[in-house]
């Protein structure tokens, strides 16, 4: 039996929901300019979130292109029956280059010598290796320098296996308003395009712009975006989130209680006991996520939980593959009162229960990172459940 038909085998899943992603989809292709496609990123599994099922999805909603960081991530869509361009969003291995053509994987191109020996087995397959140029205007982390364009490409074209199909570069700051940096970065963008122009060399499709440039400024939409955080319903920009207020997160983080105890007072919870019980009518209630489920350890006695409409405090240390939580039952005060958490009830990490919601900015806050690393992480190993 494949993992993927294997449900039921652990007390504790991830909701993807489809119409969120499908209303999402739809809101950024709303703030586009009318000719600009849409390259769906769908790297890390999707940013936690299922690539294959995003993938399809995306395409079935008019997104164009697919873009992965990995060889690997553009071969587990290719063999789910995906024939949409597909590009590697940096310049991977030479040692990858075999597959990349068996695959028909288009490379990120920064270098001559990864561009030629691309070209070159491509042309042994008979076939013309599309690549796209990726160009550094300023982040300084991947592609050539935004000056040296021109030379790199005098190096690549004269080869008939090879054939640039895109020209792009990656904005560091695009979530910040006004942000000098971004002007500058677009300012070399141009001056490179400006120079391949001249040059009179082919550029393929021009792209530059993430979920919150494709989002925040048209002016820089050019034939194509690439657009990842916001498919998924997550705000690109905090500090202008109100532009963003039709997304919708996608994922949702659940669990079953698999165990209730009344410990004594000064029982202590999980490893090294960091956390005791503090006096008597407290329940302590078990669920089966852990760390290795992207339910960071640095969480520990710090993340709230929803259990039957009401928040929780989660208390002692995250587990590996488990976590706790106390419930203060009080049998004495008949209104108000918390009735007891039983095993099997549902316990919700990431979303909404009620009236009550914990968003990934909430868990991003706490772990001191931003709501990407925070729904890749729930990727990791839960069941993925597409609703
Ligand atoms: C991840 C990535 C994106 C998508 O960025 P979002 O902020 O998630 O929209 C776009 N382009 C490149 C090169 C990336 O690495």
């Amino acid at each position: 039996m494949s993992l993927e038909n294997c449900p039921d085998t652990r007390s504790s899943w991830l909701e993807i929901s489809k119409s969120a992603l499908r209303s999402n989809t739809a809101f950024i292709q709303k703030q586009l300019q009318p000719k600009t496609r849409m390259m769906a990123v769908v790297k890390a599994n999707a940013y936690g979130h299922g690539a294959v099922l995003c993938a399809k999805l995306f395409l079935a909603q008019g997104v164009e292109q697919l873009g992965v960081a990995t060889v690997c991530e553009g071969i587990e869509l290719r063999e789910s029956g995906i024939t949409a361009p597909i590009l590697i969003l940096s310049e991977p291995p030479e040692s990858s280059i075999e597959l990349l053509v068996k695959y028909r994987l288009m490379p990120t191109v920064q270098t001559a010598a990864f561009g030629l020996a691309y070209g070159e087995v491509s042309a042994a397959h008979g076939l013309v290796g599309e690549y796209h140029l990726g160009i550094d205007t300023g982040m300084t982390r991947n592609g050539i320098d935004w000056r040296d364009v021109v030379e790199l490409r005098d190096a690549l074209d004269f080869h008939s296996g090879l054939a640039c199909a895109g020209t792009f570069t990656h904005f560091a700051t695009a979530e910040d308003p006004n942000n000098w940096d971004f002007e500058l970065q677009h300012n070399r963008f141009t001056e490179a395009l400006g120079a391949l122009h001249d040059a009179g060399l082919e550029l393929g499709l021009v792209h530059c712009d993430n979920s919150a440039a494709a989002c925040l400024r048209p002016e820089t939409n050019y034939d194509m975006v690439r657009v990842g955080v916001g498919l998924y319903g997550l705000t690109p920009s905090q500090a202008l989130a109100h532009h963003f207020s039709g997304l919708t997160p996608a994922m949702s983080v659940h669990a079953k209680v698999t165990r209730v105890t009344y410990p004594p007072v000064g029982a202590g919870v999980s490893y090294g006991m960091t956390w005791r019980v503090p006096k008597s009518n407290v329940q302590v209630a078990s669920f089966a996520i852990g760390y290795a489920d992207g339910f960071s350890r640095e969480l520990s006695g710090r993340a709230r939980v929803l259990c039957n409409g009401h928040s929780f405090a989660q208390v002692g240390a995250v587990c590996m593959d488990h976590a706790m939580f106390a419930v203060e039952v009080n049998p004495q005060r008949q209104f108000d009162a918390v009735s007891p958490v039983e095993v099997g009830d549902e316990v919700v990490l990431l979303g909404s229960f009620g009236e009550h919601s914990i968003t990934a900015e909430e868990i991003a806050e706490l772990r001191h990172t931003i709501h990407y690393e925070v729904v890749c992480d729930f990727g990791m190993r839960l069941e993925h459940v597409f609703v």
